[in-house]
């Protein structure tokens, strides 16, 4: 996701949207691990023999020591859809006791499929990123599981409502997620069960005895027995510490080849009662140098309702977002705004707005030769994910956590 990052930049520069969790100083079991028999936050259940002189207090930190020594590690870093997705498919795919913990430096889950709320209420939300997914009959044959699962829970839905100027392939279907395309994420997150921090901005990635030990800006470091990256390349190539030595000459080239469009987003949040009197609900627009795109958010996702009101989001161009990615958020939403007012004048004013860089938006240019992941360390393990090693959309990081997993297959 964009988030406005820039080598030069801190991670704090990023924003969030909402949650935050105090950093992480001593990390616990998570929830599910703790709720496992003989794995209890009490020590009640674990077989650990008596030596001359214990008492029930030394015997009990023993106990829990000899645990957390036992149980893997894992940090995922991203919570995005190839984040959460690693996250749920390493929870599956790990038998022992596990903690399993997912950093990101945003303030909600989401990443580039982030579903913006309004602060007057809410049920008014706008997807700033992805706006619907789009399944090829190759996709539909191979990624059938994730699909069947996502219909069957109703977090994703036929795409009824009208998108003027929508490129449709045939024997291809679209879907929208009507709670937001971060519904999606929130899924794969809760399915894993993870220990999930945000604000958490990954600095530093070095080897200390055999683990990870991987810094972030705030609070002190922690140890990993794997490491699964799932940011933007550039990204990636930003991280300081013994990773920079672990990257070959060949992996440096390949992940700065990535290359990604830019562009802007701005969502528009109005009172509930208004009315955006269109007759569609997506407008592909091909004349505009500013503007590409146009939905009326909530109608797209077949959510109409006089409890809260209707969302607007556009976005601009590529070149639009490229001539203006230094500007500041004000300019670039006044000069949208103008363009708009051109394209459907006298639209009601909105109670909210919300614009979003989009610095690595689409990726244009994939990690060439890469089988949909990067493996940086084999023992310990860390490994690259994302859509830079395969293409952006829902399939593309599908693809790429299926790789992470082969990869991972025989050191977990
Ligand atoms: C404007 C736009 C429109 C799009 N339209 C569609 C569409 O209609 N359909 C479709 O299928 N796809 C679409 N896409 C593409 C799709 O959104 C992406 O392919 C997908 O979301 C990428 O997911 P990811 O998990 O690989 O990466 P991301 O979503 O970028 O997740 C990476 C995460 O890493 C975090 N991070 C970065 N650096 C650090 C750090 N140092 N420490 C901690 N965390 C860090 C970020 O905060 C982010 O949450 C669109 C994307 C954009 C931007």
């Amino acid at each position: 996701m964009g988030f406005g990052a820039h080598p030069a930049r801190s991670c704090a520069d990023q924003g969030g949207l909402s949650r935050s969790r105090p950093p992480l100083q001593a990390s616990p079991p998570s929830p599910v691990q703790a709720a496992r028999p003989g794995h209890g936050p009490d020590g009640r259940g674990d077989k650990v023999a008596a030596r001359a002189g214990d008492t029930p207090s030394l015997r009990r930190r023993r106990a829990s020591r000899e645990r957390a020594a036992a149980m893997l590690r894992v940090l995922v870093v991203g919570a995005g859809l190839t984040g959460s997705l690693c996250a749920a498919l390493l929870r599956k795919a790990i038998a022992g006791p596990l903690y399993l913990a997912l950093w990101d430096r945003a303030g909600d889950a989401g990443g580039r499929m982030i579903t913006a709320k309004s602060p007057h209420n809410p049920r008014c939300t706008a997807d700033l990123g992805a706006q619907y997914i789009t399944c090829t009959p190759h996709y539909a044959k191979k990624h059938r599981e994730f699909y069947e699962e996502l219909l069957a829970h109703g977090i994703l839905e036929p795409l009824t409502s009208p998108i003027e100027g929508m490129k449709v392939q045939e024997g291809d279907s679209n879907f929208v997620a009507p709670q937001g395309i971060s519904s999606i994420v929130k899924h794969y997150l809760k399915k894993s069960g993870a220990e999930i921090f945000f604000k958490q901005c990954v600095t530093q990635i070095n080897l200390r005895n055999n683990k990870w030990e991987v810094s972030k800006e705030t609070g002190a470091p922690e140890q990993f027995d794997l490491v699964v990256l799932t940011t933007p390349a550039p990204q990636i190539l930003e991280l300081q510490g013994d990773i920079v030595n672990f990257i070959s000459e060949l992996q440096r080239q390949q992940l700065a080849s990535v290359s990604y469009s830019s562009r802007y987003a701005l969502g528009l949040f109005y009172e509930a009662g208004m009315k955006i009197d269109v007759p569609w609900a997506g407008q592909y627009i091909s004349s505009n140098p500013c503007i590409r795109f146009i939905s009326v958010d909530n109608k797209k996702r077949n959510i109409e309702s006089s409890e809260f009101g209707p969302s607007l989001v556009i976005h601009t161009t590529v070149p639009f977002g490229v001539t203006h990615l230094e500007r500041s958020e004000e300019d670039v939403q006044e000069l949208i705004s103008q363009q708009l007012e051109a394209i459907l004048p006298g639209l009601p004013q909105p109670v909210a707005t919300k614009c979003q860089k989009w610095r690595y938006s689409q990726v244009t240019n994939s990690a060439a030769n890469c089988p949909g992941q990067m493996t940086l360390h084999l023992h310990p393990s860390l490994v690259c994910g994302g859509d830079g090693f395969t293409h952006s959309n829902f399939d593309g990081c599908i693809a790429s956590a299926l790789s992470v997993m082969e990869a991972l297959k025989n050191h977990i």
